[in-house]
């Protein structure tokens, strides 16, 4: 634990996210006690979510180096993008975002609403271009740093995600000694924890950081890229870096990562009607939102997992609520 406190953190959150039963949820399904802990509600800065977790480590990083803008990447509906924008402002520099055409939509809305307007109601410079999806390292985000040098800026550079980057995997590290403390309060315990998986730093944290604790439980990674072998390779190679930054004694490896597949739906960004009956299904047991890009495919998982009982009956099984509701409103034509 000390390795990981000793790096320092600029705040961003509320505190400890919040933890609770899903009761209405966990009766529907008829197999494993489900529960939720919510990095939806996480922060007071622009709906928070997973990225802003991650953010507080690489925005003290920013500040100790000088930096004035932080420069990054998405797609135009990017979660991680209006995060970045809104830590920003809330730590006194600039952002520029590049956002790139990750889903293969037409409809000029797409690019104005949800996740797009709150970065320009936070200020943020905006540049768009055509590169398709990818979570790999882009020329549009290394121009973009160029140019903030160009104009006597002094950048700080976040990739895709804020994963692939030496400090991507603290946040979700660190996210399960919080829950520890929170099984303790509670006097539960997860065996299983159901992350959605897409650049990678969220579940490569949590294995690091539950291999760093010693605690035997299952990180159960849901795929949502649909390029479920390059997001398994970043996990792993993410988790392996992590845990050396924080002082676990075993090498990790692929092995040590679990991706189920099944349920990205055929593509990134597009529901499949699973992916819709999730969503359908947490809202209307348990007054829960999910968003149609990685939510409510991490959420189909669950729900199949735990009424198939292919997750134990019997266990705990805790879903890791990411966020990504601003995006909804570009998918209004979504049948509910
Ligand atoms: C980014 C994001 C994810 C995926 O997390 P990664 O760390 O990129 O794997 C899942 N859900 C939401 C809502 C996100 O914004």
């Amino acid at each position: 634990m000390t390795a990981l406190a000793a790096f320092e953190r600029y705040p961003l959150l509320f505190g400890h996210s919040p933890v609770h039963p899903l009761t209405r949820l966990t009766e529907h399904l008829g197999g494993a006690e489900v529960w939720a802990k919510r990095e939806d509600v996480n922060s007071p800065l622009a709906f928070g979510g997973n990225k802003t977790r991650k953010l507080e480590y690489l925005v003290a990083d920013a500040l100790a180096t000088g930096a004035d803008t932080l420069v990054s990447i998405g797609g135009v509906q990017s979660n991680h993008t209006r995060q970045v924008a809104a830590a920003a402002t809330r730590a006194g520099l600039k952002a520029v975002l590049v956002q790139e055409r990750w889903v293969d939509r037409d409809d000029g809305e797409y690019a104005e609403v949800g996740n797009l307007q709150l970065s320009r109601m936070l200020g943020a410079g905006i540049r768009t271009n055509d590169a398709a999806f990818g979570i790999g390292y882009k020329r549009g985000w290394e121009e973009a740093i160029a140019d903030v040098e160009r104009a006597g800026g002094r950048p700080y550079a976040i990739p895709a995600g804020a994963s692939d980057h030496r400090l991507g995997g603290l946040g979700f590290a660190n996210w399960i000694f919080e829950l520890e403390e929170q099984e303790r309060e509670l006097g539960v315990f997860f065996d299983t924890v159901v992350v959605c998986s897409v650049t990678g730093s969220t579940q490569a944290g949590m294995i690091a950081g539950a291999a760093l604790s010693g605690k035997d439980r299952r990180i159960l990674g849901v795929d949502a890229s649909a390029k479920p072998e390059q997001t398994r390779a970043q996990v792993a190679r993410i988790a392996s870096d992590t845990a050396k930054l924080i002082g676990v004694k075993r090498a990790l490896g692929v092995s040590d990562v679990e991706l189920d597949e099944r349920y990205h739906a055929g593509t990134y960004g597009v529901p499949g009607e699973s992916t819709m009956e999730a969503m359908r299904t947490f809202a209307r047991t348990e007054g829960v939102i999910t968003d149609p890009v990685y939510e409510g495919k991490s959420a189909a998982a669950l729900i199949d997992l735990v009424a198939r009982h292919e997750i134990e009956p019997g266990s705990k099984v805790l879903y890791a609520h990411l966020g990504g509701q601003p995006a909804l409103s570009a998918y209004r034509e979504l049948p509910f």
